[in-house]
């Protein structure tokens, strides 16, 4: 779709949500560390977890942050043709997992970007839950679980500490259990 067109969304009810808004405390156009190649990455607002040594702890209060539509990311991710794919961060993307699965969704549908999200809770309990399965499903890998200080490491691609895991989603959805994701 050309830059500066108006984009329209229709949710599963029908409703139009070109002006609908995402709570986030930023975002970034060429990020080179938040997943394989250039990626735009958008750091929701809100989170639960209170991990110690969090890096972002000014993206917990739900409150904080603001409002961004959209159009606006819309504009930004398909203006951009170096992007390799679009990262969710946060703060906690499920905790706007609708609005999330609505945006992936159309990202899909415009781009052939892939979608990479992070997350505090584990692949296992956002599968068992129906609002944010419904963003798994929109998803290409998620990094899944809490930051644990004492399982720090430098040494993992894209992840902060041992315990997380870099998760296929599509086959991990087929198959019921988590599948790690094979890079090469
Ligand atoms: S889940 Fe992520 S954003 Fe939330 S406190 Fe832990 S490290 Fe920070």
């Amino acid at each position: 779709m050309p830059s500066g067109v108006g984009y329209i969304f229709v949710c599963r009810l029908g409703q139009i949500m070109e002006n609908l808004t995402l709570r986030i405390s930023g975002v970034t156009n060429d990020s080179i560390v938040d997943g394989p190649g250039f990626r735009y990455v958008i750091f929701a607002q809100g989170c639960e977890m209170h991990c110690e040594g969090c890096h972002n702890p000014q993206t917990w209060d739900k409150n904080g942050g603001y409002d961004i539509t959209f159009a606006e990311i819309m504009k930004s991710v398909t203006a951009n043709p170096l992007l390799d794919g679009v990262t969710l961060s946060g703060g906690e993307p499920f905790l706007q997992a609708e609005k999330f699965a609505a945006l992936c969704r159309e990202i899909k549908a415009s781009t052939t970007l892939n979608i990479i999200s992070y997350s505090g809770y584990t692949f296992e309990h956002l599968a068992a839950n129906k609002a944010y399965r419904e963003l798994l499903e929109t998803i290409d890998c998620l990094i899944d679980g809490e930051f644990m200080i004492e399982e720090k490491s430098y040494d993992l691609n894209f992840m902060g500490s041992k315990n997380q895991r870099f998760i296929d989603v599509p086959k991990s959805l087929a198959a019921g259990k988590a599948v790690i994701k094979i890079f090469g």
